[in-house]
């Protein structure tokens, strides 16, 4: 049995007792044992805030920035062997594990490029001097440094390679070390990547921590100068919030949890535009990709009355285009869902649903052996039904919800997720569409609009990109990761430097260009 250890205050360590079970759910074979038990939380905070920062801090931007392109490449290199591994650790077709590890390394590059412009300067200037006082002689300056804590990251099981990377490519281009903890269940990705990282020798030692099981007392050694990023649940993302360590010393957190994502088609799209096409495409890519375990998939389409039957027959047809199978299995655009608690919890879940809407196809019967869910379409019978709106099905589930076709009937309906990741809507009406946007954004991070126009280079809504932010008010956690430069924000104080104006701009306005 292969046992999972941690990367922890500069050596591999593996945790005591028996382990976590790491499954194929494919197979429902164990394929691994992991855990941190005995592994002593205090020495790697020490260790990131003594070693790692320091090294870290004595790089420039533009060096850390070449670091992350190394890495970038260090673990493409791996690509076919940690694609093997999604399927056999989390039931990834190819184009699945794909999406995750091309994610990492791709958010990893755009942060190094990101980065090489930030200069060699030990901060980063925020926004114009000011004049303070009677004349220009008395100036103020914001700055942006890096914290001299560490950066904890917590993360989903749904992306071991990409939630892992992403988190580190912000933090270690601020400045900032790292501890990361991946979720348990699905670890063997995150385990290999975290090898190839520390093996690199590209980071400094102590910068880059692995914990592979539980967090045990990680948050009760962190303080004022720490951070907590944490993907994951809504009812997870409330204890870290809550965490009485974290609290007592205001850790910055930041939480980036589940939403009940929505796609709408507006009354103007005919069944041949372009946009059409485009709906239908990505509402089934967001239920089938990844077995419809991605925090940005679609759970609720939104479809004016008269046109339910036509979208059924067309969302059912495109279902079609993704087989169901094994996930190695050439052609399977659909495999299991990650691990048995998610199956059972999958399952569960469209009963729920199915006591407010019909099961159009698919269900909470596993049609096969092994995690596996049937594309599940339902239909609901009543728009306000509370549960449409609060219930996340993490699987291959989307419900078709009516509306009267018009922008406000659509807004407050996907408004009722109380604070969402992204919202999808399709129009080619400039007056639907921009009393749509205005609606539904206090309540997104992220509002994505299809249209005839831009259908034939749209990349779809689920996809997360590192120059945009990601993240959502309310419901969604109240987080925002990523979004370029903005993603270091969360690693660096920004501090108001007042005093005599050349000392003052002269050292940390705006360098001459
Ligand atoms: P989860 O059960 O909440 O676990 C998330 C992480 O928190 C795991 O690493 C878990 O560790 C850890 N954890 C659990 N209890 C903890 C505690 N008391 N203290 C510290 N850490 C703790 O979520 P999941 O099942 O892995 O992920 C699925 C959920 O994540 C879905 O709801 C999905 O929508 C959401 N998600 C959101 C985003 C986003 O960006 N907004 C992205 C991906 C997923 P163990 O694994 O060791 O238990």
């Amino acid at each position: 049995m292969q046992v999972l250890s941690s990367y922890a205050a500069g050596q591999w360590q593996e945790g005591q007792g028996e382990g976590a079970p790491l499954e194929n759910p494919t197979t429902g074979e164990i394929v691994a044992r992991t855990g941190t038990a005995g592994i002593d939380m205090r020495a790697v905070v020490e260790h990131a805030r003594e070693v790692g920062g320091p090294a870290l801090r004595r790089m420039t931007f533009a060096e850390r920035a070449a670091m992350l392109k190394g890495l970038s490449a260090a673990i493409h290199e791996a690509r076919e062997e940690l694609i093997d591994m999604g399927a056999v650790n989390g039931g990834n077709t190819r184009g699945d594990a794909k999406f995750d590890i091309d994610g990492a390394t791709g958010t990893l590059a755009a942060y190094a490029s990101f980065g090489k412009r930030l200069g060699d300067r030990p901060f980063l200037t925020d926004g114009d001097g000011m004049q303070l006082g009677r004349t220009a002689r008395f100036w103020g300056q914001h700055v942006r440094v890096p914290r001299r804590g560490v950066a904890v990251h917590i993360n989903a099981f749904n992306f071991p390679a990409w939630g892992m990377m992403e988190k580190a490519a912000c933090a270690l281009l601020a400045g900032v070390p790292v501890i990361e903890k991946p979720g348990t269940s699905t670890a063997l990705i995150a385990w290999r990547v975290a090898q190839i990282v520390v093996e690199s020798g590209l980071v400094p030692e102590g910068a880059f921590q692995f914990l592979c099981g539980s967090a045990g007392d990680l948050l009760d050694q962190l303080d004022g100068q720490d951070c907590v990023a944490f993907t994951g649940s809504a009812a997870t993302g409330m204890k870290i919030k809550g965490h009485e360590n974290l609290v007592r010393h205001n850790v910055r957190v930041n939480v980036e949890a589940d939403s009940i994502n929505a796609a709408v088609l507006a009354p103007d799209v005919d069944s041949g535009d372009e946009a059409f096409g485009l709906f239908v495409g990505n509402v089934a890519l967001d239920m089938c990709q990844k077995a419809g375990q991605k925090c940005t998939a679609v759970r609720r389409v939104l479809v004016p009355s008269d046109r339910v039957d036509e979208v059924k027959a067309e969302l059912m047809a495109e279902l079609g285009r993704h087989p169901q199978g094994e996930p190695q299995e050439k052609g399977t655009r659909l495999g299991p869902v990650a691990h048995s608690q998610a199956h059972a919890d999958v399952r569960e879940g469209i009963g729920r649903l199915s006591e407010v809407a019909d099961v159009i196809t698919g269900g909470a019967e596993p049609p096969r052996d092994g995690c596996f869910v049937s594309p599940t379409l339902l239909v609901a019978r009543d728009a306000d039904a509370g549960i449409l709106h609060e219930l996340e099905v993490f699987g291959p589930v989307a419900t078709i919800i009516p509306y009267d076709g018009s922008a406000e009937h659509a807004v407050d309906l996907v408004n009722r997720g109380e604070g969402g990741l992204v919202v999808s809507a399709y129009s080619n009406d400039a007056s639907w569409s921009e009393s749509f946007v205005l609606g539904v954004a206090p309540y997104h991070g992220r509002v994505w609009m299809g249209s005839d126009r831009m259908a034939e280079q749209a990349l779809p809504p689920g996809m997360v990109l590192p120059g945009l932010v990601h993240g959502g008010p309310g419901r969604a956690g109240g987080g925002e990761e990523l979004g370029a430069l903005r993603g270091l924000e969360f690693y660096t104080q920004r501090t108001a430097i007042q005093g005599f104006k050349s000392f003052v701009d002269g050292t940390f306005g705006a360098p001459a260009e």
